[in-house]
């Protein structure tokens, strides 16, 4: 019997390379569902057999990007995020490692009974299982990401799964493959071979797309539709052309132009029941994205600058705030390790504001504190973000409270002044992981200070992720200097927030900020931190 299901499905698949972007696709098309009033979650699977993305280099995979349940996932679950204005959390990230790890548990419990455990039926059911749990009478769409690109071993299981889904759910499953469409300079033409040989290849598996959706350098033009179309078996109203846009943000503008909303509401016979403005606000969003009235630079003094996917939060952060007052930044990415030499006023003079960002390990940690200093004699903003704000620490403590070799103790666990460490109780937690503080903490917010200025709230939520502290020992020393805490963690008294009183803004946080951050919600300290260098550029 056909079974049915309130929460339809759109799988999204990738073919020819990577990287085609396929989680701004589906994150896009989430948008386009929303302004039509619906409810939509997302589901991204990484084929890759790590457990999550907390152990992997940032080189290779770019930003780690934490849930507020304190899921280390996938830098598409901020597209999700930030695309949708909803919050993912652990179940909303699935890679190959964790379907692995959860059915050997289980056949180590003798839960299979003697069976020979396998890849189908096994792994296929536990794929099948995170998708199902998922469905829910609030969300009628459940959009489904498959990492990896079609022909990869690795996401052989998650396609089984899939093509096995919409056996089981015929009526409610849609599958969007995006492919790349070649364009070949000499002979001024678009390439359609890739693609069919990519749609071939899922046909092959039992998959056959619904919609083709063409990643190319320039629109798809007359005729090449037709081509698609006959050859991938699918009609040429569902092929959709994405040509390279000025801003992610385009994207689903450019689906809703071809209509691409009403095509997947036709094509689950669906019908909006409700009214939203959600794709008013995106324009709306858009429309000051591109109507600068000003405009300022901002160095970002990072370890990863040369991939700044590294930091893509902390960019589109920029971004959003830079869109909500009108002001076009442009963001000079500094590799730290450079500013270690004489030529500190040299880089960085010419700069409106710094932002010293997140990070792990002790290459260019000296630079990050030239960076800090510099930006604190000069009176220019300067923002200081999780490894940020350690840095900032040190900075005032070597400089300003004159604390000789004042260091953190996770680049000298011998410094005389460890004015950034570990709590007393993560000191014997060896395993990898298990100290750091992940996810949502609580923050309260000191009346008067540039924080409460920002967040205008006594109590805020934040997301964490790292494993040293302020050191509170040191508090009353930094007081004595001018220093203001300005957020402190209720339940364990941690320092969450510091501030220069007498700067402009010299503020860190020991949270990420970047991973809240919204389009149709900028968050408030990077807007500050705008607006302050607005102040210093055009009103003095
Ligand atoms: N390495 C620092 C810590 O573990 C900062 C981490 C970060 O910036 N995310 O505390």
């Amino acid at each position: 019997m056909k079974k049915r299901s309130s929460t339809k499905l759109i799988f999204v698949t990738g073919g020819v390379i990577s990287s085609l972007g396929k989680g701004i696709t589906a994150a896009s098309t989430g948008v386009i569902l929303k302004g039509k009033g619906f409810n939509v979650n997302v589901l991204k699977f990484d084929p890759y057999l790590n457990v999550d993305s907390g152990t992997m280099n940032p080189f290779q995979h770019g930003e780690v990007f934490v849930t507020k349940d304190g899921a280390e996932t996938d830098l598409d679950l901020g597209h999700y995020e930030r695309f949708l204005s909803r919050d993912m959390i652990q179940e909303n990230n699935v890679t190959t490692g964790k379907v692995y790890s959860t059915v050997i548990e289980k056949e180590r419990k003798g839960e299979f009974l003697g069976n020979t455990v396998q890849v189908v039926p096994h792994i296929s059911d536990e794929i099948k299982k995170r998708i199902y749990q998922l469905f829910n009478k609030e969300d009628q769409f459940l959009i489904c990401e498959i990492g990896g690109t079609v022909g990869d071993i690795e996401s052989l299981p998650f396609l089984e799964a899939i093509r096995q889904i919409k056996l089981e759910f015929p009526d409610d499953v849609m599958f969007l493959h995006l492919t790349l469409i070649p364009y070949i300079r000499t002979s001024d033409e678009l390439k359609t071979k890739p693609t069919q040989h990519s749609v071939n290849e899922l046909r092959r598996i039992g998959i056959q797309p619904d919609f083709i959706a063409c990643r190319s350098e320039r629109p798809l033009y007359e005729g090449i539709k037709a081509k698609i179309s006959l050859f991938c078996n699918v009609s040429e109203e569902r092929v959709i052309s994405l040509p390279d846009a000025p801003s992610i943000y385009d994207v689903p503008i450019n689906l809703e132009n071809q209509d691409f909303g009403n095509s997947i509401l036709d094509f689950f016979s669906l019908v909006p029941t409700r009214k939203s403005n959600y794709m008013d606000n995106w324009k709306t969003f858009l429309k000051n994205y591109y109507a600068h009235e000003k405009e300022i630079t901002v160095g970002i003094v990072g370890k990863y600058v040369n991939l700044t996917d590294s930091y893509m939060s902390i960019r589109e952060s920029i971004n959003h705030a830079s869109s909500f007052l009108k002001v076009k930044t442009i963001i000079k990415w500094i590799e730290s390790e450079s500013l270690e030499k004489d030529n500190i006023d040299e880089e960085l003079s010419g700069l409106d504001g710094i932002l010293i960002p997140g990070g792990f390990g002790s290459r260019g940690i000296e630079g990050m504190i030239n960076a800090s200093k510099f930006a604190r004699n000069a009176n220019i903003p300067c923002f200081g973000i999780c490894l940020g704000m350690q840095v900032m620490i040190i900075d005032l403590a070597r400089n300003v409270l004159e604390l000789k070799g004042a260091h953190s103790s996770e680049f000298d666990n011998k410094t005389s002044h460890p004015v950034v460490d570990l709590q007393k109780s993560q000191i014997d937690v060896e395993k990898m992981g298990g100290t750091q503080r992940l996810g949502h903490f609580p923050c309260r917010i000191t009346k008067g200070t540039k924080a409460m200025e920002s967040f205008g709230e006594n109590l805020i939520l934040e997301r964490h992720r790292h494993r040293y502290e302020f050191n509170n020992t040191y508090k009353k020393a930094f007081e004595d200097k001018g220093i203001v805490f300005s957020g402190i963690c209720p339940q364990n008294d941690l320092v969450e927030i510091s501030e220069l009183a007498s700067h402009p803004f010299f503020l860190g946080c020991q949270f990420h900020p970047e991973l809240q951050s919204r389009p149709l919600n900028p968050h408030s300290l990077f807007l500050m931190f705008i607006k302050k260098i607005l102040e210093g550029r055009y009103e003095n």
